[in-house]
């Protein structure tokens, strides 16, 4: 696979440190509200990643947290904590808050055929995790403390890693409007690796360590858990792309300052989901939900299907019309591949070819919107059903639109729905007006015992395609 790396700002072929597996990592959701879609879309397409390596026949190891402390209003380190903005939000504790989001998140990422990763690790529990490798950065003089706090040191590095996103610009934390600047730092850049003076008194989860009774900085959650769960050489870092700076920047300075190696190899970043009137966020309060989308009678996957018409490395501009465009092809789509008549044989030779060009396809730095192309190139096919069928379902087992389910939902929604009856004989069949009315002609044949023009009829029937079968009081019939 040619996958683009936001470290090396490049294209290039993903490779593994060990030859067929995958350490994957995924930084989750700060809990503290509902999944917004925009966040839902960073998780949509790191999903896809996922299910395509496997699909290419990677054995994967997929590790997510769940930031449930540490994580505060300002990405510099300083205004409140996020989860205890929340609780007091909802007036409930801290625990329940982080319970209640999580169970939303991944009630969201079902309703979105997101896969559950390996393993899900609430920041709260992995604390001895980062206080044994904030004590070995402390040691070895790429930590201070300052202020009750531990702050990582900057200046120790060689090089304070940014990504190809960002600029100087960013770097001025401490002097970009309304942030305030923390006076412990010693350098712009340095970031606090575990809390011990609080802004807010009443910080709900604290841990004694050796520094006093405290809470971890973020970042700090994400090299730990990560570490725990891969081991020391991560293959593939995922996260939104305002991941990028400062919390990746700094889970590389802290992670190979501990491990004293290189540490992770690719970093895959996805771009934002934006209103018009720009990035959506949590923290502006007004955001739109998945459960928001289904009240008002969008299917989730139709919002699935719109993030993968386009490439995770744009911006994705959201609005009602886009959705609706999307929710109108993706049933579209549905309809086609309902028509479509299950049974029969496979040709192997044409599904393996597909195959390979759906791989090549997708291969190419994740190019989803050519891997929903894919299915309509099988669906012009010249091919049998039953192959289109099978390549759908095998393609799907990486875009995930539950396209084979939702069809044979179709079909028999067609069945049900195309019901007609006449004088009391009931045809149901899959919504032809001319096979019903044959059908009909049959019955009335029977009806006046002239059997002969009744046989005709159902050869005629045969002949076109149709089976029917007699049943109390009319008949059912389909192609074949
Ligand atoms: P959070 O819950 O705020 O920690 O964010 C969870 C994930 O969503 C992170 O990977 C963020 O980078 C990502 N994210 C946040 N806002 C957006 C957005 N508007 N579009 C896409 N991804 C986002
Ligand atoms: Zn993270």
């Amino acid at each position: 696979m040619y996958l683009y790396n936001s470290a090396t700002h490049k294209k290039e072929e993903f490779k593994t440190h060990t030859p067929g597996r995958v350490e994957m990592y995924t930084c989750g959701p700060t809990v503290y509200h509902f999944a917004h879609i925009g966040n839902l879309r960073s998780y949509v397409m790191e999903d896809v990643l996922e299910k395509y390596l496997r699909y290419a026949g990677y054995d994967v190891n997929r590790v997510m947290n769940i930031t449930d402390v540490g994580h505060l209003s300002s990405d510099a380190d300083t205004g409140e904590d996020k989860m205890l903005k929340g609780a007091k939000r909802e007036h409930k504790t801290v625990l329940e808050i982080a319970q209640f989001y999580t169970d939303a998140f991944f009630e969201d990422c079902r309703r979105l055929n997101i896969k559950r990763p390996d393993v899900v690790q609430p920041a709260t529990g992995c604390i001895d995790e980062y206080i044994r490798i904030i004590s070995k950065l402390v040691d070895t003089g790429y930590a201070y403390l300052a202020g009750g706090n531990v702050y990582f040191d900057s200046s120790k590095l060689a090089r304070y890693y940014i990504f190809n996103d960002h600029d100087e610009e960013d770097l001025a934390v401490g002097v970009r409007e309304g942030v305030e600047e923390d006076e412990n730092k010693r350098n712009r850049n340095d970031f606090v690796l575990w809390f011990t003076k609080s802004k807010f008194e009443d910080q709900a989860l604290k841990w004694d360590s050796p520094w006093g009774v405290g809470y971890p900085g973020w970042h700090i959650e994400c090299s730990g858990i990560s570490m725990k769960y891969n081991g020391e050489f991560l293959d593939l870092h995922c996260g939104g792309v305002d991941n990028a700076f400062p919390h990746h920047t700094n889970e590389i300075a802290q992670s190979e300052s501990y491990l004293g190696h290189p540490w992770c190899t690719h970093w895959f970043h996805v771009h934002h989901l934006n209103t018009n009137d720009g990035k959506m966020s949590k923290s502006k309060g007004e955001f739109l939900t998945v459960s928001l989308l289904e009240e008002k009678g969008y299917d989730p996957l139709a919002y699935r299907y719109f993030c993968l018409q386009s490439h995770y490395r744009k911006g994705l501009v959201f609005t009602w019309e886009n959705l609706d465009n999307a929710q109108g092809a993706y049933q579209k789509l549905v309809g086609r591949i309902a028509a479509l008549v299950p049974g029969g044989e496979v040709d192997h030779e044409i599904f393996v070819d597909y195959k390979a060009r759906f791989l090549q396809q997708m291969g190419n730095d994740l190019n989803t919107s050519m891997g929903v192309t894919a299915i309509f190139d099988v669906l012009k096919a010249k091919t049998n059903d039953a192959t289109k069928l099978a390549l759908i379902g095998d393609f799907d087992t990486v875009l995930s639109l539950s396209l084979l389910d939702k069809a044979a939902a179709k079909r028999a929604e067609i069945a049900q729905a195309q019901t007609t009856s006449a004088g009391g004989y009931v045809i149901t069949g899959q919504g032809d007006p001319e096979i019903d009315a044959l059908v009909l002609q049959r019955y009335e044949a029977k009806k006046a015992k002239n059997f002969a023009e009744a046989d005709r009829i159902r050869d005629e029937l045969k002949a076109l395609g149709i089976e029917i079968v007699d049943v109390k009081g009319g008949v059912n019939w389909k192609r074949v």
